[in-house]
């Protein structure tokens, strides 16, 4: 005869909301009314998605306001192997028990964190469909393998983040998932707003982060010619504290921002230029 495994229905005591406070403010520079928006949607617990190119800020911005409106900040990843049970839970084995431990989506709605999905399409679609009852007058999270479903707690709120730059009929979100939030559009900050996040965020002074600046909007510019997507902010940021540690602005732009944006010789040809006019 088989033995039975006893199935002990416990929560995970060990997660607390302490372990995702914010609890020093993320310096964010705000481009408009973000801020105030973002404040009202949470007031109305109304779920917000944040739509710009990759590196321009929208996982600081979440940050940022999650320190403001005091919710611990739990963040999801997403990937084309993400499954409902990495987000929801599973049933494990400890002690010879099989334990129920929760997920970090149900750990969200539980605690009522601010729960963030960064780069949604990248999920599975069949993963993006448990978020859909949290996302409407329901708030409930239905728990399939429990037969369980919670109500989220009251402060919870649900982000997502999305690049419509990579559009394409894969990566597309589906109108049913996207029509449930508000939006928030990002996108790279101003000149002088940029210079100034490099100046705090490298170190470096204002001479060099004018030129990585100069540097990142021409080759935003020719974008259509074959570059998917602009040099991010955050990148332009990566050859700054490279500069910043001793290495000279042309070799620190090419390992920062030129080769990781392609590895298409002519365009590369192409940025080099750009390079060696600024540095
Ligand atoms: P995304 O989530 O859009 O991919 P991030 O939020 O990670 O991008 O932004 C990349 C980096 O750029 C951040 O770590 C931060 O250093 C910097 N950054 C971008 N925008 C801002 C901003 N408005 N205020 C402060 N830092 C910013």
């Amino acid at each position: 005869m088989v033995e039975e495994i006893p199935v002990k229905k416990q929560q995970n005591t060990e997660i607390r909301a302490e372990d995702f406070r914010i609890t020093e403010e993320p310096f964010y520079l705000p481009a408009g009314n973000e801020a105030v928006l973002f404040q009202a949607a949470y007031d109305a617990r109304l779920p917000v998605m944040l739509k710009g190119p990759t590196g321009c800020g929208k996982t600081r911005f979440v940050q940022h306001m999650s320190f403001r409106l005091g919710r611990p900040l739990i963040t999801v990843a997403c990937h084309e192997d993400l499954f409902v049970s990495d987000l929801v839970g599973r049933y494990i084995l400890k002690n010879d028990e099989t334990v129920w431990r929760d997920g970090p989506l149900t750990t969200a709605v539980r605690m009522g964190a601010i729960c963030y999905f960064d780069e949604i399409v990248e999920a599975r679609k069949d993963t993006t469909v448990v978020i859909h009852p949290l996302t409407d007058d329901r708030r409930t999270l239905y728990i399939d393998k429990k037969g369980e479903v919670i109500p989220a707690h009251p402060d919870f709120l649900l982000v997502i983040s999305y690049n419509p730059g990579y559009q394409s009929v894969l990566k597309d979100m589906k109108q049913s998932t996207r029509q449930r939030f508000t939006a928030l559009t990002f996108d790279y900050p101003a000149a002088e707003h940029e210079i100034t996040i490099i100046c705090k965020e490298a170190g470096v002074d204002q001479e060099t982060a004018d030129r990585l600046v100069r540097l990142g909007t021409r080759i935003r510019n020719i974008r259509e010619h074959g570059l998917t997507e602009g040099a991010s902010t955050r990148l332009l940021i990566y050859a700054a504290r490279l500069i910043r540690q001793g290495v000279a602005g042309a070799d620190a732009c090419r390992a920062a921002i030129c080769q990781p944006l392609t590895d298409d010789e002519g365009l590369q040809e192409t940025l080099d230029d750009l390079v060696k006019d600024l540095f």
